[in-house]
């Protein structure tokens, strides 16, 4: 006897929709099969796609950064994401500069994380480390996590880190598989101050910046072999160039690519126009051309995160941009959106791309016997209108609708309403 039985859907396996049922036992998959098996319960999906849970490689709840909090907690955060077929995400531990600060870092935000309605891991973060790349792995290595961000920029807050350091860190991700996530922009091109106005965000962090930092990434992860995770690529000639001259790196997963909707839906004409403050993050909104061209390259982004980092419209509309919160939600929003301007293929860059690139196939991201219960049933026909006055997807017409998620064969989510639910830590092994 079989715990659920989801009949008559067409299931999400192997990058298809393939006609079947999907059978649960408990929080996993049993197994996918065209016969009717006696169950306890039936789900009837006729009509619905069956798709594994959704994942969001890159996330921020209760981010503290300078004057305060952002504004969703982990239960917020995660009970949105939920709404939008989330069932995993990945958040960020706080920036450390020695391997002493780790185990610290990493009690905090679990102790922040213990509101979770979804299951999460988490990525180490560094800021200009004093140790040795190895000593931080395998401190990260630990905590079960495999994935260390940095920055190449913001040196005036001490959280760049430098070359010497992200070459080994890469070379020791060649090692040991670990991710090396980087958040690239050249820092000495950017000409953003004090007082920088909202217009000129986005030439005050130019497409060069982007390109020219992402080049040498590329190069030194090439020179290595590690494995470099570009996060919230934000201009398609970045793309664009690593798809002319990295194309065997960019298939061979040494250099994966992330996106976030945001910068394939706007473009950077939104900082001259009314309420622009509202789309304010960094790497900014990118002009048209560049925006078009990354909608042009989906095929080179592997993963799409959406970088979830709300802040009330009253703390964001300030004249200078250093006054400004930098980052947007929209994580209930992020599948809903790319499936209406990608289709299907956007399938595999919410589950089984960021499971593999991060650790988590084949417990998540996938539907074959063994791996973990969460399923999303998404209705293809349905129309998603969004209304959500403090969202900047307010009003956008999407295709499709979410019907129900399940997390670990519960169910969690039902039109709109989230049911209650527990996360857990995923502790991340090996990796592709
Ligand atoms: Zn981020």
């Amino acid at each position: 006897m079989q715990s659920k039985g989801i009949i008559n859907g067409k299931i999400y396996s192997e990058g298809r929709l393939l006609e079947s049922n999907l059978y649960l036992q408990g929080e996993k998959v049993s197994l996918l099969s065209k016969e009717l098996l006696p169950c306890e319960e039936i789900i009837d999906a006729t009509g619905l796609y069956v798709l594994p849970g959704l994942i969001d490689p890159h996330v921020h709840f209760h981010l503290g950064v300078g004057a305060g909090v952002n504004e969703d907690d982990f239960e917020a955060g995660s009970k949105k994401g939920l709404l939008g077929g989330i069932t995993t995400y990945i958040d960020f531990l706080d920036p450390v500069r020695s391997v002493n600060e780790i185990e610290n870092s990493f009690i905090k935000r679990m102790e922040l994380a213990a509101g979770s309605v979804s299951d999460f891991a988490f990525h180490g973060t560094v800021a200009n480390p004093s140790c040795s790349a190895a000593e931080l792995m395998k401190a990260y290595k630990g905590h079960g996590i495999t994935s260390i961000k940095l920055f190449t920029t913001y040196s005036d807050t001490d959280r760049r880190t430098y070359d010497k350091m992200i070459y080994e860190l890469l070379k020791e991700s060649k090692a040991t598989g670990a991710k090396i996530v980087i958040h690239a922009e050249n820092d000495e091109l950017i000409t953003a101050d004090a007082l920088t106005l909202l217009k000129d965000h986005e030439s005050s962090r130019p497409v060069i910046s982007e390109r020219s930092e992402v080049i040498k990434l590329a190069e030194m992860a090439k020179d290595t072999g590690g494995h470099l995770y570009v996060v919230h690529v934000s201009a398609g000639s970045t793309v664009k160039m690593l798809q002319e001259q990295y194309s065997k790196e960019l298939s061979d997963g040494v250099i994966t690519l992330e996106s976030c909707p945001h910068y394939f839906i706007f473009n950077s004409e939104l900082y001259e126009k009314e309420g622009g403050y509202l789309y304010t993050m960094t790497p900014p909104l990118r002009p048209e051309k560049d925006r078009q061209l990354l909608v042009d390259s989906i095929g080179q982004i592997y993963t799409i995160g959406t970088d979830h980092c709300p802040y009330p419209a009253e703390k964001k509309n300030k004249k200078f941009t250093s006054q400004i919160p930098m980052g947007v939600g929209g994580i209930q929003y992020s599948f809903l959106s790319m499936y209406t301007m990608f289709g299907e293929v956007i399938i595999d860059k919410f589950t089984k791309n960021p499971a593999m690139a991060y650790g988590l196939y084949p417990k998540k991201g996938v539907l074959q016997p063994g791996a973990d219960a969460d399923v999303v049933l998404f209705d293809p026909q349905k129309q998603t209108v969004i209304e959500d006055t403090d969202s900047i997807y307010n009003r956008m017409e999407c295709k499709g609708a979410i019907e129900r998620v399940y997390l670990r064969g519960k169910l969690v989510a039902e039109h709109g309403k989230v049911l209650s639910s527990c996360g857990e830590y995923q502790n991340r092994g090996q990796r592709r």
